[in-house]
């Protein structure tokens, strides 16, 4: 072992600290790593590679915790646990913000905001920068600036043998490319350096309940009102039995986005409104405890490119989980597909179905539920956003041409498939 390795914090069974570890948004996720190496710099990762590879451990990598399936705990394998690496560094002036690998997307809100500036993350702040970053990244501001993806300038990333490389437009601009969208198949990212955007610090959000009578008619509106709705704005949709709401969320002066208020008013009966301007870190924060950790959980997503009435038929006849939809387009669709591995640029709406519970007897008939429900509204999806596959192959998220580019990286970076606990490309050599 080299002197780097014996300086590992390495956590096993019984030691203080490593239940708390393994422990993941979804309780469904109850695995126990032979060994938990956390890191607290980019040296930690190389040599946390190395070691479980001379060890023959099954690694996983841990930023947030928060994949649905459980990715980054593996079960007798090492958890690299980058969750101390979680320092953010903003430089003001250039528009720039350094974060390390293990960051939470609160983490980074919160250093940007005290500049006015932000750049797209997601919707619950303790999500992690990490998994969110490498899979997209959709957020309230993807509209206006495009994915989180779109916002990285360069990578810092530890590869399977345990080198450090760097990847920008300009440095190994093929392997920038599978890092936009292609997940956590090349390596481990230590460090992201992304462009933030002067967005200020006010928001408005907009939530129209209707009667249900009037819902199919409520949602043609909504869906068409979508098509030509400013960039600050991105409409939500939510279903769930016999009740549907629909809003926005708008980022930037609320004055500005009054004009569709009233518009949402028209499209039916509302029977419950709320409107209310918020500061943008209570927008990036006002979901954490409804999105909380402890609840056994289980979702399923599609890809809507166009919404057609017998889709939002479909949608409606809601076994009474949530259902929810959120809009994309926008500086989204402005950068051309072949430009990064992200795929379905041409999407208009995210779907997602998902349920929790806590007892683990309800585990078949909670799952059940959540896929039926989703497989009725297969029929008109075109693909799935590779951060909510659970369990579906990893095509739903890039097309043929795609795969095969990710391949050929992963062939490159990775032709052990050292790195498959993951949304896996698999290699072919
Ligand atoms: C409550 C909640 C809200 C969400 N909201 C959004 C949203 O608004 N927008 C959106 O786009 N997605 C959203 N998601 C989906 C989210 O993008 C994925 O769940 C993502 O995997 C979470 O990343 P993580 O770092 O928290 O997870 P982890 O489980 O820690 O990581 C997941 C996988 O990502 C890879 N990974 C993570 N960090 C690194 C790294 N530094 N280097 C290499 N590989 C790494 C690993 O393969 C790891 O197994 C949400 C998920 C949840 C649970």
């Amino acid at each position: 072992m080299t002197a780097t390795t014996l300086t590992l914090d390495l956590l096993q069974p019984g030691d203080a600290g490593y239940d708390e570890a393994r422990s993941v948004w979804n309780a469904m996720i109850d695995r126990h790593p032979a060994v938990i190496a956390r890191c607290r710099d980019t040296a930690d990762v190389a040599a946390a590679v190395r070691l479980a590879q001379a060890r023959g451990l099954e690694i996983a990598v841990r930023c947030g915790g928060h994949s649905i399936a459980g990715h980054a705990v593996p079960e007798g394998g090492m958890m690299i646990d980058l969750t101390p690496m979680n320092e953010v560094r903003v430089d003001a002036d250039r528009q720039i913000a350094w974060i390390q690998g293990g960051a939470l997307l609160g983490e980074l809100d919160r250093a940007a905001q005290a500049h006015g500036l932000a750049t797209t993350a997601g919707n619950v702040s303790h999500t992690g920068v990490g998994g969110l970053t490498l899979g997209g990244g959709m957020g309230w501001l993807a509209r206006q600036f495009g994915l989180a993806c779109d916002n990285v300038i360069s990578y810092e990333l530890v590869t399977a043998a345990g080198d450090v490389v760097t990847a920008s437009a300009t440095e190994n601009p093929e392997l920038f490319w599978g890092l936009r969208g292609g997940g956590g198949n090349f390596g481990i990212v230590t460090a992201f350096e992304f462009r933030l955007h002067h967005v200020g610090t006010r928001t408005l959000v907009a939530e129209f309940t209707y009667d249900w009578a009037e819902a199919f008619a409520v949602m043609q509106g909504w869906r068409d009102l979508n098509a030509t709705a400013p960039r600050q704005a991105t409409f939500t949709a939510s279903v769930r039995g016999e009740e549907l709401t629909v809003g926005f969320v708008w980022v930037g002066d609320p004055a500005d986005g009054a004009a569709l208020v009233t518009a949402f008013r028209e499209l039916g009966t509302v029977v419950a409104e709320k409107v209310e301007e918020m500061p943008y870190l209570t927008l990036q924060s006002r979901e954490d405890s409804v999105q909380g950790h402890r609840y056994r959980r289980y979702w399923k997503g599609h890809y809507f490119k166009s919404l057609p009435d017998a889709a939002i038929r479909a949608l409606l006849r809601n076994p009474g989980v949530g259902a929810s939809l959120q809009a994309y387009g926008g500086a989204i669709a402005d950068v051309p597909d072949h430009e990064a591995a992200f795929s379905h640029r041409d999407t208009q709406f995210e779907f997602v179905t998902a349920t929790r519970w806590e007892d683990p007897a309800d585990d078949a008939e909670r799952i059940a539920t959540v896929r039926g429900y989703a497989a009725t509204l297969d029929r008109y999806a075109g693909g799935a956003y590779v951060n909510t596959l659970n369990g579906e192959s990893v095509s739903r998220a890039f097309p043929p041409a795609k795969m095969a580019r990710l391949t050929a990286l992963k062939n490159a970076y990775d032709p052990t498939n050292v790195f498959h606990l993951n949304q896996n490309i698999r290699p072919t050599v």
